[in-house]
């Protein structure tokens, strides 16, 4: 299991840098012109291209002329986005400074919304965001209503168990058993096909007090998710057996807007050569996860 899961990482960071190689910036979706044109930027954020110029009537355009962005994360997942004290952080948070940045927008200027599982679709479809950056794996079912740039990470579903708890080793001992996960999420809907019993709430953090409460034996999602909740509640939790899915993060966007996706695309992919992912993922999710093995740390 590790050792594909490696490869297949591995497998995505060669993709990215021969994409990276082969990549046009054609379409209006060019990053712009006069920027710094790298992943540097200042020691809290990422590079800011000042005045990029875009197609007239692109989405890239509207955004960089209003100076703004609205972006949907969520606020209570520590390691990819979480509003703590000194405001939003995490992973996803940092990816989406990246693509602020490469329109011109800075870090200050983006307007964070914090999304759930259930309201990523509709935020979209009713442009209550502009894009979402929150743990959110590409899908078929999804792609009908919105589309995703990326992926630009690759996680997989995981159970959380108490930490004393020795009985739950992997997703088959957990058929017909009580397992907190959360309404509009692809962990939901597995664990459904599994046999568990799934009891649903809005948030992750939600399904702690039941599972420290044992109405639930466990709680399922996204390993890096779970990672970071398990973090977050030294000593009471950890997590239980081998990843059981792959979930390839991606970031939504309204569907039909090719140009915008492009233009993500084309932003992830520089950002996996000139150090501006690396960076990202080093002062967030990387201070627990390794980065080569990240998503392996449960294995
Ligand atoms: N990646 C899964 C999903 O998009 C689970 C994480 C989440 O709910 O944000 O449904």
């Amino acid at each position: 299991m590790k050792r594909s899961r490696l490869s297949l990482i591995a497998l995505a960071g060669a993709a990215a840098l021969v994409l990276s190689a082969c990549s046009s910036s054609g379409d209006g979706a060019g990053s712009g012109s006069g920027g710094t044109g790298s992943g540097g930027g200042d020691d809290a954020n990422p590079a800011v291209v000042s005045n990029p110029s875009f197609e007239a009537g692109t989405t890239m355009e509207k955004l960089s002329k209003a100076g703004k962005i609205t972006v949907g994360v969520k606020f209570d997942q520590p390691l990819f986005g979480e509003k703590g004290l000194k405001g939003e952080e995490g992973f996803d948070v940092e990816i989406a400074k990246i693509i602020a940045g490469q329109l011109g927008i800075a870090a200050d200027k983006i307007d964070w919304k914090e999304a759930v599982s259930a309201n990523r679709e509709p935020f979209i479809e009713n442009g209550e965001v502009d894009i979402i950056v929150a743990t959110y794996t590409i899908n078929d079912k999804r792609k009908e209503v919105i589309d995703f740039a990326g992926p630009y990470y690759i996680a997989g579903q995981s159970l959380l168990v108490k930490a004393d708890n020795n009985e739950i080793k992997s997703e088959k001992d957990i058929v017909g058993k009580p397992v907190c996960s959360v309404t509009g999420s692809t962990p939901a809907e597995n664990l459904a096909k599994l046999g568990a019993e799934t009891v649903l709430t809005d948030t992750y953090s939600n399904c702690l007090e039941p599972l420290r409460s044992g109405k639930v034996v466990a709680v399922s999602t996204d390993n890096v998710i779970l990672a970071g909740l398990a973090a977050k509640n030294e000593g009471e939790f950890k997590l239980a057996g081998d990843l059981f899915t792959e979930e390839p993060y991606g970031i939504g966007l309204k569907k039909g807007d090719t140009a915008f996706k492009d233009f993500i695309n084309k932003t992830l992919e520089d950002s996996y050569t000139d150090g501006a992912y690396k960076k990202a993922w080093d002062k967030t999710a990387g201070t627990i996860l390794k980065f080569v093995d990240g998503p392996a740390i449960t294995e």
